[in-house]
């Protein structure tokens, strides 16, 4: 195969698959570099005793924390990236978001783009990924140009009830928005029985909008579109001053043997802690420190989120099937009552006994007549997330031997309880006093809270000042001609919402800058929602959902 191209592509997740899917209309030649393989579609996406209790996408990797303890990292490679697994918020962050905000631990950074300037390509972003939603409806969110593209997913009985009894103890629920592909046509919500939701699940009749459906797999017939997968990318390479990647070294065979690509563009959207690396493994005489790393912020000011799960137990049965349809962003910013921003509320997919099972002694504790299938029954799941701010400390270092070290202490643990505690006075509200907090990551069989790095971010964060950032305000490294990075690494702050919408707002913008770099129009590229099918093979069961 060629081996020289106009654009690399390092990662097909959230952030390098949509690039490449806004690039592939400019005709240019564009390789994409993918370490995984296309998740299988069996039987076992749908099972929870796999996916939770066994781990059976999660990367085998093993990362250090600061202590130099070994911990299995939730990531997963795959086409698609996490977004295979992921619960398909598809969130914009607030316009606060994008200024400074004063946080009980401290301050979370002014991005070097305005809310306003971001919200086109949110739109084009909730278009591309299919979001359904309501523009409105939370007092809370920005300016919309456009409406989302589906209506909201109707709640389930048992959640319309809850958010009826939310409005009228004055707090404001709205529809969630979420990436998921149902219509009448396809009818595949009622096949999401099997699965109960999109969280931490793969879906095996491709009824998520992840970046593989969405972003990659429609390039795969095109001409000027190439896709290596197993494809692990371990340094760039430059020439002698450093200003200009002229390889891109991939192992294929997990044997040492390399192979060598050049592109005139590079662009790593290998995750947070994966574009680090790959930087920092790309020390040369020119950057003994790492690649692009001359301010030393390479792999630092990591943040995840300070989250909790939450669940809730009412008298009434909860038979829903798809949960996360409502959220409340009522303590998002600061104000009645409370000196800081504490938080967003929304719900996690749908518990059951089997991925239960690591909590039992817990929740049977405190439904003790019931038995684990009735507490989950009855169980209804709620996600808290307060922001986490940038600290230079929290970082991504790799030791000689290519192992990711991964420093962190979670930040305004303060607002996470405040959150909380405002939690509380809603279930009570709701009728669900009695609740339980999982103290570990119900949803994935680990035991270290650090290796929860779903929501990563900010390990090369964009900025004006090259003294304090990484990435230009295009994505561009500083210090190189030709570098981008398109992951959730530009995040400067997190926010308190899911990152994907935003990781993937901002990698059309970089798609559209580089495409402009390269004197063509990335304007072909069709926003309208793709028609919606089904994989072959698939019949999709009677359903009443829309
Ligand atoms: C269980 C789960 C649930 C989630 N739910 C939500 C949600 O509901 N809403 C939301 O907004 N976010 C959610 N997220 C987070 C969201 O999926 C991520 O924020 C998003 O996918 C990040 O995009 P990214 O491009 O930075 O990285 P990824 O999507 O992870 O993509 C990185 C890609 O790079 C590849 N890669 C890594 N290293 C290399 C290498 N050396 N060479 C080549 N390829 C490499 C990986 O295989 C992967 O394909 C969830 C995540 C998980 C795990």
């Amino acid at each position: 195969m060629a081996l020289d191209f106009d654009v690399i592509i390092v990662g097909t997740g959230a952030g390098g698959g949509t690039l490449a899917h806004t690039l592939a209309a400019t005709g240019k030649q564009i390789l994409l570099l993918e370490r995984g393989d296309f998740l299988t579609r069996e039987i076992a996406n749908w099972d929870p005793g796999p996916v939770f209790v066994d781990g059976r996408y999660i990367s085998p990797d093993t990362w250090y924390d600061r202590d130099g303890t070994p911990f299995q990292p939730q990531v997963h490679y795959f086409v698609g990236g996490a977004t295979k697994l992921y619960g398909a918020a598809l969130y914009r962050l607030r316009p606060q978001d994008f200024g400074e905000i004063k946080h009980a631990d401290g301050i979370s950074p002014a991005w070097p783009v305005s809310y306003d300037e971001f919200e086109h390509w949110y739109t084009k972003a909730e278009w591309l990924y299919q979001v359904h939603g309501l523009h409105g409806a939370d007092p809370t969110e920005g300016r919309w140009s456009r409406q989302y593209p589906w209506p909201p997913v109707s709640h389930a009985p048992r959640i319309q009830q809850i958010s009826d009894a939310l409005e009228r103890g004055g707090y404001h629920p709205f529809p969630a928005p979420c990436g998921i592909l149902l219509n009448e046509a396809h009818r595949a919500a009622s096949e999401c029985i099997r699965c109960a939701t999109c969280d931490g699940y793969p879906c095996m009749v491709h009824a998520k909008a992840d970046a593989d459906i969405i972003a990659v797999r429609p390039l795969l017939g095109m001409p000027n579109v190439r896709l290596l997968t197993g494809a692990k990318v371990v340094r760039l390479e430059t020439d002698p001053n450093g200003r200009t990647v002229t390889s891109v070294v991939v192992d294929r065979g997990g044997d040492g043997r390399e192979e060598t690509f050049h592109g005139d563009i590079v662009v790593l959207a290998a995750g947070a802690a994966n574009t680090a690396k790959i930087l920092l493994r790309s020390a040369s005489d020119a950057y003994p420190a790492g690649l692009a790393n001359g301010s030393d912020q390479v792999g630092r000011n990591y943040m995840f989120h300070n989250s909790k799960a939450v669940v809730a137990l009412g008298e009434e049965p909860n038979d829903t099937v798809f949960q996360k349809t409502l959220a409340i962003n009522d303590f998002y910013l600061a104000g009645d009552g409370w000196d800081w921003p504490l938080g967003n509320i929304q719900m996690l997919g749908k518990s059951n006994a089997e991925a239960m099972k690591g909590e039992e002694p817990h929740l049977t504790k405190l439904a003790p007549k019931l038995s684990l299938d009735e507490v989950a029954k009855h169980a209804v799941d709620f996600w808290l997330t307060t922001e986490d701010l940038p600290k230079p400390d929290n970082r991504v270092t790799v030791d000689d031997a290519g192992n990711v070290h991964l420093a962190y202490t979670a930040s305004n643990d303060s607002e996470a309880a405040g959150l909380y505690g405002e939690f509380r006075k809603v279930l009570n509200h709701i009728g669900m006093a009695r609740h339980h907090v999982l103290h570990k990551n119900f949803y994935m069989s680990m035991t270290i809270a650090i290796a929860g790095v779903a929501h990563q971010a900010g390990t090369c964060r964009f900025g004006a000042d090259p003294a304090t950032s990484v990435l230009d305000v295009n994505c561009k490294a500083h210090e190189l001609d030709n570098l981008y990075v398109a992951d959730t690494s530009f995040f400067p702050s997190i926010g308190a919402v899911n990152p994907a919408l935003t990781a993937i707002a901002n990698a059309i913008r970089v798609g559209e800058h580089i495409a402009e770099r390269l004197g063509v129009s990335a304007s072909g590229t069709a926003w309208a929602p793709a028609p919606r099918q089904a994989p072959a093979g698939y019949t999709p069961a009677p359903s009443t959902w829309r």
